[in-house]
């Protein structure tokens, strides 16, 4: 119960970084309170996208199979079997990370851990003392006032994700990636949905033509979206929801039989006892930290979703390596948020990397935009996909990869290229020399670029 690092927290943050430390020679302890893998792979990403394969085998066969020469009949939902399928994926990555912890000698001590001092935890009675701590406990659905999850008729993603039922008609407050996901993924089976944003458009954070045109593709899929909506009342009559939607002052009444709530999620401090060693926070009470992960105890650092947005896996992954490689004394490069890339796994995908348009233009960028339809892509065609398109922002003046914004089938895969290229400082040229294998889904933004240069080919 001596290590050199403590990690607390085994979500895609705490194990890559204790995977990380051991690697650097570093006596290892882990301490977790539920699950190995954390929201990740229990909660979040890995069974998700579990349930939207469902949704997507469901309707490739249903709505694309007599396009494909492919006719079924009666073809019938196993609900139960679609969440049953959805937590054993989970079940069996959690046990992957158990072998990944033996494979890399790291103690790992299931229980909730506490503060004592800069170097000492408590572990439900055990006492733990570490050179270092790392702190990677993660976040937890978001609530509010008047419209608390109670797992029966408001639900949180957790809930949504071991219902056994399918719902008949649901709202969904929220209209970020987990909202326009789970939207997707009723709505593919045949739940009725509404899907209620407060700010003016889907995924607001992404750019404005994305969220315009998923929102079109969503209610031509018969999503009802809702944006510049509140919902600033729930009453149960009869069994029912009756929601009170406002939009511009105006009232309105909604009926539904659930609501899943997916209005972003809280810090998971409350039982760490930061208070007591003055690590310091911010609004909002997530753990203030530097551009190494450092919170204000030097030897004591914060990775991941603990220490704010994006509440993203792969940043909190990219953060656990960073930390263990400060703390070991090595030179490491921080974060630049502008290279992460962000993804919604709906159907159509989107994903985004550096500046949307309004962004690039606000910076002062002299800029060049390009737009290539999913509709003009050979393999888009082929595979029935044709929905969509790939938006690039270049820099006018040298050429730099400004923004990458896709909607497209596979766009979650294809970012990777324009992210590797914004990493690596590339311009337009060193994009447009690379070519593209045919037919593929990645000649689009090839041929975006052609587009932003005044040059299309395909179109
Ligand atoms: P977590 O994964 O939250 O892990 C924290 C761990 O710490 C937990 O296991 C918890 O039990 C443990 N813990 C907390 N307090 C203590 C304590 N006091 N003592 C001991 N242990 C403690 N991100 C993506 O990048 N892609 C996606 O597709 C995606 N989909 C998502 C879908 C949903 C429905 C949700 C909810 C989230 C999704 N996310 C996605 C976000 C992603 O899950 C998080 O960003 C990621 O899990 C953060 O990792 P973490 O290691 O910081 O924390």
């Amino acid at each position: 119960m001596d290590f050199d690092v403590v990690v607390i927290g085994g979500g895609p943050g705490g194990y890559v970084a204790a995977i990380r430390a051991s690697q650097l020679g570093h006596k290892v302890g882990l301490v977790e309170k539920e699950k190995l893998g954390g929201v990740c792979l229990n909660w979040g990403c890995i069974p998700t996208k579990t349930l939207l394969k469902s949704a997507e085998f469901y309707e490739n066969i249903t709505k694309k199979g007599n396009t494909f020469g492919i006719q079924a009949e009666k073809v019938t939902i196993n609900y139960e079997q679609i969440i049953h399928n959805s937590r054993k994926v989970a079940e069996r990555l959690s046990q992957g990370i158990s072998f990944l912890m033996k494979k890399n000698n790291i103690s790992v001590i299931f229980g909730k851990a506490t503060l004592e001092d800069p170097h000492t935890i408590q572990v439900e009675g055990k006492t733990i003392r570490a050179n270092y701590i790392i702190l990677a406990t993660g976040a937890k659905p978001r609530e509010l006032p008047h419209l608390r999850a109670d797992g029966e008729k408001i639900l949180n993603s957790r809930h949504a994700l071991s219902q056994k039922e399918q719902p008949r008609r649901i709202a969904i407050v929220g209209g970020g990636a987990i909202g326009v996901e789970f939207a997707y993924f009723w709505n593919a089976l045949g739940s009725q949905v509404t899907l209620i944003e407060m700010m003016p458009r889907l995924l607001p954070m992404e750019d404005e033509e994305i969220s315009k045109e998923l929102a079109k593709i969503f209610q031509k899929k018969g999503i009802h979206v809702r944006c510049h909506t509140k919902v600033t009342e729930a009453k149960l009559k009869d069994s029912l929801l009756q929601l009170t939607l406002v939009k511009n002052g105006q009232e309105e009444t909604l009926e539904v039989d659930q609501v899943l709530l997916a209005i972003g999620v809280a810090p998971r401090t409350e039982e760490l006892g930061l208070e007591k060693l003055g690590i310091q926070t911010q609004k909002g009470g997530w753990i203030q930290v530097n551009e190494y992960c450092q919170t204000s105890v030097p030897n004591i650092y914060a990775i991941g979703d603990v220490n704010g947005p994006p509440w993203l896996a792969h940043v909190a992954s990219y953060e656990g390596i960073l930390a263990v490689e400060h703390l070991s004394g090595k030179e490491v490069t921080p974060l630049d948020k502008s290279l992460i890339p962000a993804c919604t796994y709906c159907n159509p995908q989107v994903a985004s990397v550096g500046y949307t348009e309004a962004q690039a233009r606000e910076k002062g960028y002299q800029i060049k935009v390009g737009k290539f339809p999913l509709r003009a892509s050979g393999k888009a065609l082929a595979a029935g996909e044709k929905e969509g398109f790939v938006k690039v922002i270049l820099d006018a003046q040298y050429g730099e990869l400004l923004g990458c914004h896709i909607l497209a089938s596979e766009a979650t895969e294809l970012i990777s290229e324009f992210t590797l290229g914004r990493t690596g400082e590339l311009t337009y040229h060193e994009l447009l020399q690379t070519i593209h294998p045919h037919p593929t889904l990645s000649e689009a933004i090839a041929e975006a670029v052609h587009v932003a240069l005044s040059k299309p080919i395909h179109i």
